[in-house]
Parts: C-alpha cells; sequence; structure tokens
C-alpha cells in the first residue's frame, strides 16, 4: 500500500505531514521524491545501506585530440554550450546535434551524473532518498527509482508513504502514477487553493483517490472552507484540519517529528488525520 503525500506548492506543510504519519504507522518505508529539497533524512539517525549512481541524461564530450577545431559543433549549438571545442555542462542539452555534425567523430554523449540515490536504514524503518548534484533538475525518471526502491525494500503489506514534490511537473506525476492514495496537503489561501485544485485535477485525470488536509484551517476560515465545499462538490474526503500552531516550527528547527510534541494542538489533529486515513488505506 502506498500513500502519496503531495501539495500544489512548497511551504504548506506537507512533510510535516508525511513525517507524523510515517511516526504514527509505526514500521513504514518512507519515499522522500521531493528530489530538488529533500529533508526526510534531517530528522533521522540513519545509515546507508546503499549508494548509487543515478544519471537521467547525456551531455556532449570532445575529445581533443581527435578535434580539428573546425567550428561546426559551436555552429549547430543553440544552446551556446561550446566554445573553442569546450563543452559547458552546465549549457548543454543534450540534444546530440554536435555529433551529427562532427566529421572527425571527436564529439559525443556521455551518460551525466545527476544523483546518487540512497536506501537508508532507519530507527523507524527505511528512507529511499536522493542527492541531487549541483545544478541538476529532479527528474521523474529519478523519482520512479525511489518509489522502486521502496517497493524493494518493503515487507509484504507494509505502508510506504511518498512525500511527493510540490506542484503539478514530471517528478509529481512520477510520483503519484499507481499510488494507491494521495493525500493533498493545501493551506487557505487563495494561491493554495488554487494550486489544491490543480493537483485535484491531476489524481482525477490519472484516476486516483485524493484525501485532502486543510493546514493551519483557522488563518483563513472562509477560504478553507471554500476548500471543503470544492472537496465535497468533487468527492474528495477532508481526512484532517489542522490548526495554526507555532509548535511546528518548534519541531523543524529541533529536527523532530511535530508528534513528539504531547501539547502541540497540530499533533493532536494530525493524530486524529491518521485515525481518518486509516479508514481509507484498510478499504
Ligand atoms: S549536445 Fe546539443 S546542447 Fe549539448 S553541446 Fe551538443 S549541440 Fe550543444
Ligand atoms: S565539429 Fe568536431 S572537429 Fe569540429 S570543432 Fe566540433 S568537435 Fe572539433
Amino acid at each position: 500500500m502506498e500513500l502519496t503525500v503531495l501539495s500544489g506548492k512548497g511551504g504548506t506543510g506537507k512533510t510535516t505531514v508525511a513525517m507524523a504519519l510515517s511516526q504514527l504507522a509505526g514500521e513504514t518505508v518512507m519515499a522522500d521524491c521531493d528530489v530538488d529539497a529533500p529533508n526526510l533524512y534531517l530528522f533521522f539517525d540513519g545509515e546507508d545501506i546503499r549508494k548509487e549512481r543515478f544519471s537521467a541524461m547525456k551531455k556532449a564530450v570532445i575529445d581533443t585530440w581527435r578535434c580539428t577545431h573546425c567550428g561546426r559543433c559551436e555552429a549547430v549549438c543553440r544552446f551556446g554550450a561550446i566554445t573553442g571545442g569546450k563543452v559547458d555542462v552546465y549549457r548543454c542539452e543534450g540534444c546530440g546535434a554536435c555529433t551529427l555534425v562532427c566529421p572527425e567523430s571527436a564529439a559525443a554523449m556521455r551518460d551525466e551524473k545527476t544523483a546518487d540515490a540512497y536506501v537508508t536504514r532507519t530507527q523507524n524503518g527505511y528512507l529511499t532518498r536522493a542527492e541531487m548534484e549541483i545544478g541538476s533538475d529532479g527528474s521523474g525518471k529519478l523519482v520512479t527509482l525511489l518509489r522502486e526502491n521502496a517497493k524493494e525494500v518493503a515487507a509484504a503489506g507494509s505502508l510506504i508513504i511518498t512525500d511527493g514534490s510540490p506542484g503539478i511537473g514530471c517528478p509529481v506525476i512520477s510520483s503519484i502514477t499507481a499510488s494507491d492514495i494521495v493525500l493533498i496537503v493545501t493551506e487557505p489561501t487563495q494561491s493554495g487553493f488554487d494550486d489544491f485544485v490543480r493537483v485535484a485535477a491531476l489524481c482525477a485525470h490519472f484516476g486516483i483517490s485524493a484525501l485532502a488536509c486543510v493546514n493551519k484551517y483557522d488563518i483563513n476560515e472562509g477560504v478553507a472552507e471554500r476548500i471543503e465545499d470544492y472537496c465535497r462538490r468533487h468527492d474528495i474526503a477532508v481526512v484532517g484540519r489542522i490548526p495554526y500552531d507555532d509548535t511546528v516550527m518548534r519541531s523543524v528547527n529541533d529536527l523532530k517529528p511535530i508528534t513528539d510534541y504531547p501539547q502541540s494542538t497540530a499533533n493532536r489533529a494530525i493524530r486524529q488525520m491518521w485515525e481518518n486515513v486509516k479508514a481509507y488505506i484498510n478499504k
């Protein structure tokens, strides 16, 4: 069973919620698919049990021994990535045009490392995650790898909680396809509502059941009510309403899950939400 936690944009409390649910669920596997800003590993004293090189694209390389400096590759490159027979890897888009025009077969394409992918054993199960190379973008292929690694280490019948990327781009689509259920975390602002609608539409497009959680619902109860009204009309169950609570920021600064703070009102609301979520994942 895989539960994917999403939000339309960053900063809505998605990771706080995903982290808390993993604590409440007991032994779980977490997949940190927020690959451009991974941070779940900060909350664990973990041991990396696997590290693998990940390459999402190819970049051009030029063999200086063969190159005659004819300039054809520089002229054909639409991205200005070649100057004086040298490739700027940050500009190269991997189109391969330079290899087609080179009369000396000096230009070739080579796999470019974009990330290291890890499987980390934690005190609470396993965590799959990635560390991107500087200047690299997260990709759907990398998210797919992290989800496959999570499935590989998950014991039969155990829950996988995937912390997805914000937005609705390629990594998000890779986070939800074949997910069993998605929990969308939103906040009651106009932009939060708009982003929520986009993610809900994405789930509907792929035929994946969506649940909703309104974080900090009490900072703008009017918009919170509009989000809930949208959910009622689109058959999305609102499983959580989390009040604004300063303790959440304290827990992030302490690098501890919010479930470690018994007096926290957000903690109590998330515990109630977990009871609601369980009813859906046990269906
Ligand atoms: S692969 Fe394309 S983008 Fe990269 S250097 Fe060659 S022509 Fe330019
Ligand atoms: S086209 Fe080939 S030979 Fe000409 S400058 Fe580029 S790499 Fe060198």
